[in-house]
């Protein structure tokens, strides 16, 4: 039930709720807040922190009302995050280009939304005026090479592709030729994410990114893992192996319209401390979000 759903995780509402007829900041508050920051999938590790850290604050601050909780509770969230100013979206916002096209590379599981991803960025950097090429290198499903196909035309930009079940690494290759070629900002590669096949995920990643070096020697400039927002400890689960698997640098975390569980995208940045560029809110081309931390704090509190 999508309703049952958004009530248990508002976090505003949880926290009125933990602090109801009381005037300060206890011990049975601080319990109550943990336990509404795991229910939001906030994961342990971060939860803990963050009770640590507002602990602390009421023990240097002797009284510290349960109405200003609401207040410390944004900022110490906020400081878990980090600024979302650097790798695509620097390339974004900055008019130009800056000589060699910048590369990224996207891995994640089937399913969590890479391909619209991927389409969605597609656009995003394509209505800002930047050339766009697109790399089908997820050769293990034929659905995923014909999807981004069609992404690509919707969008207007071009794919390169060699259908089903060719070497990705060739596919990475000739795209990023084509990108260089034709004066590209930004070349986005697609990748299979089989996570059951570790050895070959590893190498699989690990050949692309060895000849896309030989084009233009530091790409891929960011490595985006797409996770989808909506299945909770899953998506920890594949940040853990796909950072084990690859140099992840920037996450993308998808489905967070409908359910209101963010607290993934606050526990999985900061535990494995990896920024977090876009957010998908939905199946449609627009629906992708540059991230931002005060913005997206705040709207868990609506
Ligand atoms: P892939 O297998 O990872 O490439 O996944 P797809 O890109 O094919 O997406 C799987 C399904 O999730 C599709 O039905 C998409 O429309 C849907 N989807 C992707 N991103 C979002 C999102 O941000 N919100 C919602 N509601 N659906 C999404």
């Amino acid at each position: 039930d999508a309703g049952l759903e958004k009530t248990k995780t508002n976090f505003f509402e949880q926290l009125s709720k933990a602090v109801v007829g009381k005037s300060t900041v206890d011990e049975s508050v601080l319990d109550d807040l943990e336990t509404m920051l795991v229910h939001a999938d906030v994961g342990i590790e971060t939860t803990v922190k963050v009770i640590d850290r507002i602990e602390a604050r009421v023990a240097r601050d002797k009284y510290v009302s349960t109405g200003e909780l609401d207040r410390i509770l944004r900022e110490e969230i906020v400081g878990l995050l980090e600024d979302n100013k650097s790798g695509s979206t620097a390339v974004l916002d900055n008019a130009g280009s800056s000589g060699q096209p910048f590369v990224i590379m996207v891995v994640g599981v089937n399913g969590v939304g890479k391909t619209t991803t991927i389409g969605k960025l597609a656009h995003r950097f394509h209505s800002a005026g930047k050339k766009v090429v697109l790399g089908a290198a997820d050769t293990f499903r034929a659905a995923a090479v014909d999807q981004l196909i069609i992404w690509g035309q919707r969008v207007g930009v071009p794919v390169v592709s060699h259908g089903m079940n060719t070497d990705p690494a060739a596919v990475a290759f000739d795209a990023v030729q084509k990108g260089v070629e034709m004066g590209a900002d930004v070349i986005i590669i697609d990748t299979a994410g089989r996570l059951h096949n570790k050895v070959n995920l590893m190498n699989e990643l690990s050949k692309i990114k060895r000849v896309m070096q030989k084009m233009i020697p530091d790409a891929p400039h960011e490595v985006l893992l797409v996770l989808d927002g909506s299945t909770g400890q899953n998506a920890f689960l594949q940040a853990k192996e796909f950072t084990k698997a690859t140099e992840v640098t920037a996450l993308a975390i998808t489905k967070l319209d409908g359910t209101a569980r963010g607290g993934v995208v606050i526990g999985i940045s900061d535990q494995f401390s990896i920024p977090v560029r876009y957010i998908g809110v939905g199946e449609k081309m627009t629906d992708l979000q540059l991230f931002d931390r005060h913005t997206f704090v705040n709207s868990l509190f609506k």
